[in-house]
């Protein structure tokens, strides 16, 4: 590989995830010159989708559900509806069947949700999430970032005395009956932590609070639609992608001012650990994996039969009972057990968005927490829990795709033992992923830079991670890129 091949590039961004593109967006925006080089065949990491199962089936390999892109300070900023995004947002954006038929509905609106769930529960909902709904912007832009000194005191104060909490020790402290509760855990277990953990509860109350304040939508067509807009308008400001292009080695990409890497800790090592300074090296070894999901795609004859009727109207499902038998299947995946009755994260999009299988047809997306690296089949486990809560869904299955958490390693380097997070998000590695470090974008190589969601704020397509990066290269080892061409 000829060193000169990057020489005319301000910055190559390593990985074209949303981190990656949001990175590239952000320095193309400054006036950079940017190369995105992705190992995949297409663009796009974990907001790809694909015809899995039959033809004519869209479905979602990774992520489907896009809240925090639209409560994304990085993401809301940029033209993509000019570029083809087109969001479309269930009227019930969150359903949790029961096993006497009966579900906690989590609709759009605090009041209505309150009114469902009545007396003193309904009052206990509306205080808590009501004022948190009301500052969700100043919310959304504390919690999506590096931790810093809050330029919202009031509205951190007030969520941190609840979010700080474990989900099951908030749901219990606040509900008598089981919906509040399984609202809370269900929400809280996108974490993939012990639900009788600290701040599991926090994780729950920003996506119910995403839910009221902008929505769990669907992306028209697919995820791969997020992307595909971000790639066009990446474009558009004269950015270049190249796929199927695995870097293996920094030295790959020397000419190249600036390089950040849309990669975990553990890549970042392999491919420039001898660049990188000894202490900084050892705080990436440290660096600490979750457990992987196992994911299930289904073409489906018809619309998912749920015993409640809510739960046929809702965009995203979950599935797995009470949040008691919720806090077991998690404490499971994180002990290293298989969960024999796993909590199931699913989504009917097509009930939404009709475009993506044929006339009356339908897909269904769904997956469930397992041991990190763990290469056991859940499709079975999976399937009982839709069955247990919609009887007769399997005769409507006219074809599955199933992929292990190896399987997902596979498919994109950074889901390390099948972690779709890229990195635990505890208390203890959240705001200091990849390690304890002022800004946590930077490495100790000036020219290298981490824009990944193994930094702060962690996992999702919201594209804060790269915006982020860009900054920091942009305040440094770009900073006379920037200001040349007026960035
Ligand atoms: C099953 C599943 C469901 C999910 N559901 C949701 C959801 O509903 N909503 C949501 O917001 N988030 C969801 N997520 C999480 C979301 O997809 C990720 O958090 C997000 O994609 C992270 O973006 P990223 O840019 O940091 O990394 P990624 O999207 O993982 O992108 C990294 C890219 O870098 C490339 N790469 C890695 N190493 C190299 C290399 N050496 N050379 C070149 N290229 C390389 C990879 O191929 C990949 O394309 C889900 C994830 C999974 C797996």
């Amino acid at each position: 590989m000829p060193a000169a091949e990057f020489q005319d590039r301000d910055a190559v961004v390593v990985g074209s995830g949303p981190n990656g593109l949001s990175a590239a967006i952000t320095l193309a925006r400054a006036g950079c010159a940017v190369t995105v080089v992705e190992a995949a065949d297409s663009l796009g990491g974990g907001s790809r989708s694909a015809e899995l199962t039959l033809p004519g089936y869209v479905h979602d390999v990774c992520s489907t559900v896009h809240a925090l892109a639209l409560a994304s300070p990085a993401l809301a900023a940029l033209p993509l509806a000019e570029h083809g995004l087109e969001l479309v947002q269930p009227d019930v954006p969150l359903a949790h069947p029961l096993d006497d038929g009966s579900a906690a509905v989590l609709y759009r609106s605090v009041t209505e949700t309150a009114a469902r769930l009545g007396g003193r529960d309904g009052r206990s909902y509306e205080r808590l999430l009501g004022p948190l709904v009301e500052h969700s912007d100043g919310l959304m832009r504390e919690v999506l970032g590096p931790l810093r000194p809050p330029l919202h005191p009031v509205t951190m104060a007030r969520f941190g005395l609840v979010g700080l909490r474990s989900a099951i020790g908030l749901g219990r402290s606040r509900f008598d009956g089981p919906e509040g509760p399984a609202l809370i855990a269900g929400s809280a277990a996108h974490s993939i932590m012990r639900l009788d953990q600290m701040p599991t509860a926090a994780v729950g109350l920003v996506l119910m609070t995403t839910a009221h304040a902008v929505g769990w939508p669907f992306a028209r067509g697919g995820s791969q639609r997020v992307v595909d807009a971000m790639t066009s308008y990446l474009r558009s400001l004269g950015g270049v992608t190249v796929t199927g292009r695995r870097v293996e080695s920094i030295d790959e990409l020397d000419g190249a001012a600036a390089v950040l890497l849309d990669v975990t800790p553990r890549q970042l090592l392999s491919i420039a650990g001898d660049r990188l300074r000894g202490g900084y090296r050892r705080g990436l070894r440290r660096y600490r994996y979750s457990p992987g999901v196992f994911k299930v795609d289904w073409a489906l004859d018809g619309p998912i039969p749920w015993r409640a009727e809510e739960a046929r109207r809702a965009g995203t499902v979950h599935l797995g009972g009470t949040a008691e038998e919720l806090a077991r299947s998690e404490d499971d995946a994180n002990r290293g057990r298989i969960p024999e009755h796993p909590f199931v994260l699913l989504t009917q999009p097509t009930v939404h968005d009709p475009s993506r299988a044929p006339e009356g047809k339908h897909v269904g997306w769904a997956y469930c927490h397992v041991p990190h690296g763990c290469p056991e089949d859940m499709t079975e486990r999976i399937e009982a829990q839709v069955e247990r809560f919609a009887p007769g869904f399997r005769d409507l299955v006219l074809g599955r795709s199933s992929l292990s958490a190896p399987e997902m390693e596979a498919y994109n380097a950074n889901y390390v033992g099948g972690d779709i997070s890229g990195g635990t998000q505890d208390l203890r590695q959240l705001f200091t992923r990849p390690t304890v470090r002022p800004n946590p974008y930077t490495t100790s190589d000036p020219r290298l830079f981490l824009c990944s969601s193994s930094t702060p704020p962690g996992g999702g397509v919201h594209g804060m991670s790269g915006y982020f990066a860009a900054k920091a290269a942009l305040r440094g080892v770009l900073k006379h890129t920037a200001t040349r061409t007026g960035g």
